[in-house]
């Protein structure tokens, strides 16, 4: 009798701790099997659609820069082609894309570039530590628009690496700035083109398109492109979602453990000036958000959006029409999948 009462009380015991394992927490939260499930998913979404493409169509133009460092070139070169391809999917035959490399020494050039001027101020402080001898592992995003120009509606992409570096002085999140820059001229392509008219403010443009669609999203394109492979994917996740981490200066990074707090940073991420950390949260929170999205509806659910913004009046617009769901449904479908980035760490 005694044993039998024990039995009981350990078997009480044990459906107990079972029943407490599967509390609401254990519900809501996404296990590593089926995150990393997803970015896998996401990664293929992109990749099939990239080599479905063919970079032929377009028309490249490249200034490159005698002082760019010659094996980075090569890269750089290898890595605008293979962007190509996928952008070829989204613009039409003959459209022409300028691909620019420089360096440093190109400083009063670009300073006098009808097109590359727009941001030549914010190159000199870098430049100065590059001479200092500085932040050197660092590439600068140079051109990264659709845009009206003497030569007409053409693409713009390009970067600036000090005229010293290699491939090996470069940090490791250097390898995606071009195909990431690229991308923005596809972003640009939909959102620009047929508009037909300059920005009046940066608040109307962010209500079409918010930083974490425009820095983020073209951040899950760029992951994507600058891989190898599915390993070296995870791989690139594990060091950028790690060195943010770190990043206490980003008070985003420590607002992402649960899904309720995913989706109120995911709302103040709708416009830069919402807070001073929002441009810089908004690569990865966004890149995240959008890795889900193109698993969840596939590259061609993501397609939509990039495509729709010509058709809409705000993001608001575009989500339902491209989705078939509201913004805050979209935060809070993706949200488990941001937790469970910042739990695992890739
Ligand atoms: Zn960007």
């Amino acid at each position: 009798m005694r044993i039998i009462k024990y039995i009981k009380i350990i078997t009480l015991a044990l459906v107990f701790s079972l029943i407490g394992n599967v509390q609401p927490t254990a519900i809501a939260s996404t296990s590593k099997k089926t995150y990393e499930a997803t970015k896998i998913k996401a990664f293929n979404e992109i990749r099939n659609a990239t080599d479905r493409g063919n970079a032929q169509i377009l028309k490249l133009n490249y200034e490159i820069s005698a002082s760019f460092p010659s094996d980075l070139r090569k890269i750089y070169m290898a890595q605008a082609r293979y962007t190509s391809k996928l952008v070829s999917t989204f613009l039409p035959e003959n459209e022409v894309v300028n691909i620019y490399l420089y360096t440093e020494k190109d400083a009063s050039k670009i300073a006098r570039h009808e097109i590359l001027s727009r941001d030549a101020g914010s190159f000199q402080r870098w430049f100065d530590e590059w001479r200092q001898g500085k932040s050197q592992e660092h590439n600068l995003g140079l051109a990264a628009w659709y845009t009206q120009s003497s030569l007409g509606w053409q693409g713009h992409a390009g970067l600036i690496a000090y005229s010293g570096a290699n491939a090996k002085s470069m940090r490791r999140y250097a390898i995606q700035v071009l195909p990431h820059e690229y991308f923005h001229v596809v972003q640009d392509y939909y959102l620009n083109k047929e508009r037909d008219f300059s920005w009046p403010s940066y608040d109307l443009y962010a209500k079409y398109s918010p930083p974490t669609f425009r820095e983020g999203s073209a951040n899950t394109i760029s992951f994507a492109l600058a891989t190898k492979n599915v390993k070296e994917y995870l791989s690139l996740y594990r060091y950028f979602i790690g060195e943010k981490k770190s990043q206490k200066e980003v008070k985003f990074f420590e607002e992402m453990s649960s899904p309720a707090e995913v989706v109120t940073a995911l709302k103040l991420m709708e416009n830069n000036n919402n807070r001073q950390d929002v441009h810089e949260a908004s690569y990865a929170v966004g890149q995240l958000l959008y890795e889900w999205v193109i698993a969840e509806y596939g590259f061609d659910g993501y397609r939509k959006i990039i495509q729709n913004q010509i058709k809409v009046d705000s993001f608001a617009e575009n989500i339902q029409l491209s989705l078939g769901i509201s913004v805050d449904e979209l935060y809070n479908k993706a949200a488990p999948h941001l937790v469970a980035a910042f739990k695992y760490g890739y």
